[in-house]
């Protein structure tokens, strides 16, 4: 159980007591050994084995005095979730005892065999070997369980030759090349102090929140996280009473232990509130570099259903598992910046800062016109494929928003034109300086998938349930294939910042029709974006093999985040993953629907021609049973209809082995067909008595605890 936070002075004492954080590491090792691990962690120096060794050693104390009895890789394979392999730190000495060891290559290196993850045909190319490689920029911490306290040392997962087995490495090479491109433009621009440029994300997690019994009675939700029948009761969401709400009480406990446990792993739980759908909820970090942000988001989501589970709860976080309401997801809050501390995104105070915040701002607006399939490939996932572009906002299509500031802004640079801004302030434009930014350049518009909010992008399209390693890796790399373009250019031209205000009016022309500062749910946009040549693709098995074609096989090799053959594997991996995810909705819709609500449905209609009967022989009238009874009999004999085609689309793409074709029978025939099935069983729970329907309800379910 987790130690209480009595006051509020307890806070800062529990805070990262379960991480090897930076303090930590200050208080445990050789100053020398220190500073050099700092050197690592920033990318400066690589590490030896002699301060492997002496980190591994004050690990291991500091995890020994906290309990811990096994170490373990901790490493994020291409599932979405996370793995890890335990191994205990005993060794023999050989006369039948042990001490406890952990060495410095047991922290560099591990090899957890871990053949069965999705490796898209990588492994079998190669040798069947994967290794662990320590992260060092991601702090190890402590994991308390049934099995007991466990050192978790957070890795990248790799194979024989290198390549990437998991979401860290690419994401961490991602990081890489925004950082080496940022760092050139910055270099042209008279910047020579920062010697790295770091991306930072902050994700807000939503999540729902229903009763354990409930969970644990849905074959649905507890084989695939989602609802795959079920009605809406009389009230839904409409109401919008449940938006920052009271939290309930036992929600409220939930919340306070979870708090709790984060602030013990040093994540920065910050904000809490209950979102838009009844039981749902939402908790936001502080923003961290990508790595650790990920890291810590997977733990986030780990703990929440650990925690969840402890109150008698199951935290959901399927990006739609009711439909009808409104579904999670994640905002991915993305920024960059100096390792001397300056966030690039942030408009400065003198011009030349502005002109600097204004190149990086329209990198991001061309990266992201430029790529936006790729970006929206990025966000998807089975579960997102019933939010973007399907019942709910945002779209598939991707769009930015700026604002009415920033948008005219950038319109008068690239048009050549004076323009006020607001009321007195003027914006000389007609010569080499660019504009003094007024201060907050912040609008608000929660419909737009990519927003900048003053000072960083939130891409709002994250999908709830997965990690955030995939969009970022997009994301960074994009921006990073803008950023050596427009270095490119500096380092040729004499006059910078000239060619600053050249580079930003030519960028932000040709690219400008990515950028809508409207309401992005209206169904008007559609035809509008359509106009503008935006992609909107909306089955996500049509944009997976976007990963692989030649324009992003060019752009990941070019900035050696993904070589090509890992780009066939994730295209391989996620249309498997796909046809994987499908089948096991279907699967479990057809037992639920067969073994149970339809046989269900039957007794009550022999309960209801029992009736009539009575009723007939009592000389009482029966049209209204019989006309319950007629109702009932054909959304049954509809029902059977609607099951009998879904098994033969299931049999169907079951027996198609090419894997684009097969993700492609999952969506097109055998996902349509659990609609058409879905429609007519929940007409029939509409009818049916309530004792009749075997399991629990979406009014249970969302507004009961
Ligand atoms: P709001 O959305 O209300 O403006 P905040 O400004 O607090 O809220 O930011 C929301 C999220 O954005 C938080 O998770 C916060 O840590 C994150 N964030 C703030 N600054 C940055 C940044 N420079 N890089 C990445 N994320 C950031
Ligand atoms: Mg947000």
């Amino acid at each position: 159980m987790s130690d209480t936070v009595e006051t509020v002075s307890g806070v800062p004492a529990l805070f990262g007591s379960n991480t090897f954080n930076d303090a930590t590491q200050r208080q445990r090792l050789p100053k020398s050994i220190y500073k050099e691990l700092k050197q690592v962690q920033a990318g400066k120096k690589k590490l030896t084995p002699e301060v492997a060794e002496v980190v591994a050693n004050a690990l291991k104390d500091w995890a020994l005095e906290k309990g811990a009895t096994h170490y373990t890789h901790w490493f994020q394979p291409l599932t979405g979730i996370t793995a890890e392999k335990h191994d205990s730190f005993i060794s023999p000495v050989g006369d039948g005892t042990v001490i406890m060891e952990f060495s410095g290559k047991e922290l560099t290196q591990g090899e957890p065999d871990a053949s069965s993850f999705p490796s898209g045909g990588l492994r079998a190319t190669f040798e069947a070997r994967g290794y662990t490689a320590w992260d060092t920029s991601s702090p190890a911490f402590l994991k308390t369980d049934a099995t007991g306290v466990t050192l978790c040392i957070p890795t990248a997962f790799v194979g024989y030759h290198g390549q990437a087995l998991d979401k860290k490495t690419a994401l961490l090479r991602s990081m890489e090349a925004l950082s080496v491109q940022a760092v050139r433009v910055l270099k042209t621009l008279g910047n020579t102090t920062s010697t790295r440029v770091v991306t930072t994300v902050g994700p807000e997690q939503e999540y729902f929140l229903i009763d354990e019994q409930y969970f644990n009675d849905r074959p649905d939700l507890l084989l695939t996280g989602r609802t795959v029948v079920g009605a809406l009761p009389a009230k839904g969401q409409e109401l919008e009473d449940h938006y920052f709400g009271a939290i309930p009480d036992n929600v409220a406990g939930f919340m306070r232990e979870f708090n709790e446990e984060l602030w013990k792993l040093g994540i920065t739980a910050k904000t809490q509130h209950n979102e838009v759908a009844p039981h749902q909820y939402e908790i936001a970090v502080i923003f961290d570099t990508s790595n650790v942000s990920a890291d810590q988001n997977q733990l986030v989501m780990e703990t929440l259903r650990k925690v969840a589970s402890r109150h008698g709860l199951a935290g959901l976080l399927h990006e739609k598992p009711f439909a009808g309401v409104n579904g999670s997801g994640k905002h991915n809050n993305w920024s960059m910046g100096t390792d001397d501390g300056k966030n690039l995104l942030d408009p400065g105070k003198n011009p030349q800062d502005n002109a600097q915040f204004l190149l990086f701002a329209a990198a991001v607006v061309e990266a992201v016109d430029d790529n936006a399939l790729l970006l929206r490939t990025a966000a998807g996932n089975p579960g997102n494929d019933h939010r973007l572009g399907a019942n709910e906002a945002p779209p598939a299509i991707i769009s930015i928003f700026l604002g009415s500031q920033m948008s005219e802004i950038l319109d008068a640079i690239a048009d050549g034109k004076e323009i006020k801004v607001k009321e007195g302030v003027k914006l000389e434009l007609g010569h080499n300086s660019l504009p003094d930014l007024p201060k907050d350049l912040t609008d608000r518009n929660r419909t737009s998938p990519f927003a900048f909010t003053g000072n960083k992008f939130e891409f709002r399209m994250v999908p709830a349930g997965d990690s955030i390693s995939g969009p970022n890796v997009v994301l960074n790399t994009v921006v990073a294939d803008v950023l050596s373009k427009f270095a490119d250019r500096l380092e040729k031209a004499s006059d910078k910042l000239a060619e600053t205000k050249k580079i930003i009016a030519e960028s932000y022309k040709a690219h400008r029709k990515v950028v809508f500062n409207g309401n992005g749910y209206s169904p008007d946009w559609e035809v509008e974006a359509a106009k503008r040549g935006l992609p909107n693709v909306k089955a996500w098995v049509d944009c997976i093999p976007e990963y692989a074609s030649q324009k992003s096989i060019a752009l990941f090799t070019k900035h050696k985040v993904f070589s090509e053959e890992e780009l066939h594997s994730r295209v391989e991996i996620y249309l498997e993953k796909y046809a994987k995810t499908i089948n096991i909705e279907a699967g479990v819709m057809v037992e639920m629907v067969k073994k149970n609500i339809l046989p269900a449905a039957l007794e009550w209609l022999t309960g209801l021609t029992g009736t009539i009967e009575t009723l007939k022989s009592a000389k009482l009238p029966t049209s209204g049973a019989e006309k319950q009874l007629k109702e009932g009999g054909a959304l049954v004999e509809k029902s059977y209809g609607a099951l009998d085609a879904l098994e033969a689309k299931l049999a169907k793409a079951r027996g198609t082995d090419d894997v684009h074709a097969k993700a492609q029978s999952f969506r097109k025939d055998v996902f349509a067909a659990m609609g058409d099935l879905r429609k007519e069983v929940d007409a029939l729970e509409r009818i049916l008595p309530a004792e009749f329907y075997p399991y629990p309800t979406y009014e249970d379910m969302l507004f009961r605890f």
